[in-house]
């Protein structure tokens, strides 16, 4: 049977947003962020990690750094229960400076393509899952895949929040993580 899935972006919203995240020593986890994902688990979602890693087309980081962070981060959630079942990152730039990862992709948020290749890995249930995020591409991304939507105001969410663009809004605004996984506990039951 398929499941539901919260899709997590990951910088701003589980981590600090410290600019480009180029190396492990800068990653900083908000507080409650394992807490939140174990509630999540516990009701039995599946939890994913969807972030979009231009730093990589830039050559600002190469993706072993990426990787290194995310089995990192990987290993701090399953210490507490926690488990994340998978990270999915765009590492790609239409105008990137990388020639490698110079690409109009399908997968560099809003577009929809690292919730596709979730979809496909994790046979999710879309329409039952959520997104939460800290920027309107985030929010952006889950109403195109059917998904509820959450804008934290954690990282750019404060700004995001005082310039709603037009034709986009999240299903609710919540404080950080902790807030959200109350709303989606909330919204299961009922
Ligand atoms: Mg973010
Ligand atoms: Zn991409």
């Amino acid at each position: 049977m398929k499941l539901p899935c919260v899709f997590f972006d990951r910088d701003g919203t589980l981590n600090e947003d410290v600019g480009y995240l180029d190396r492990l020593e800068r990653l900083v986890l908000f507080p409650d962020c394992i807490d939140a994902v174990r509630l999540l688990k516990r009701a039995g979602y599946l939890i994913t990690v969807v972030t979009n890693q231009s730093g990589v087309a830039q050559g600002l980081y190469d993706e072993h750094t990426v990787r290194e962070i995310h089995r990192h981060m990987a290993a701090r959630f399953e210490a507490g229960r926690a488990n994340i079942d998978g990270f999915y990152y765009c590492p790609h730039l239409v105008d990137a400076p990388v020639a490698a990862y110079r690409r109009a992709c399908e997968c560099r948020k809003p577009l929809p393509g690292l919730v596709r290749q979730a979809e496909r890995d994790l046979d999710i249930d879309v329409a039952r899952s959520f997104v939460v995020g800290d920027r309107w591409r985030d929010i952006e991304m889950g109403r195109a895949v059917g998904a509820r939507t959450l804008l934290v105001r954690t990282g750019y969410g404060r700004t995001e929040e005082a310039r709603p663009p037009a034709g986009i809004a999240p299903d609710i605004v919540v404080d950080n993580v902790a807030q959200a996984v109350v709303w989606i506990l909330q919204r299961d039951r009922g």
